[in-house]
């Protein structure tokens, strides 16, 4: 498993295989973004190993990155 920030209760939502690897996108439960009240999305990249190649956040809402 990726490693989640222990503050924030993640939920996976969605799995997807992007030709090489999975993409999995978790929705925070218990924060929203500051901004507009959207719920916040993080999603890891893996390659065909399973190892995590990539991580980014986004607003399911307005699509800012939260933490930037
Ligand atoms: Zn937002």
């Amino acid at each position: 498993m990726p490693e989640l920030p222990d503050e924030i209760a993640w939920t996976l939502v969605n799995t997807e295989d992007w030709g090489g690897g999975l993409e999995r996108t978790y929705r925070a439960e218990n924060v929203e973004h500051a901004d507009c009240g959207g719920d916040v999305l993080l999603v890891h990249l893996h390659d065909e190993m399973g190892a995590v190649t990539g991580a980014h956040s986004r607003c399911a809402k307005c699509g800012e990155d939260p933490t930037a």
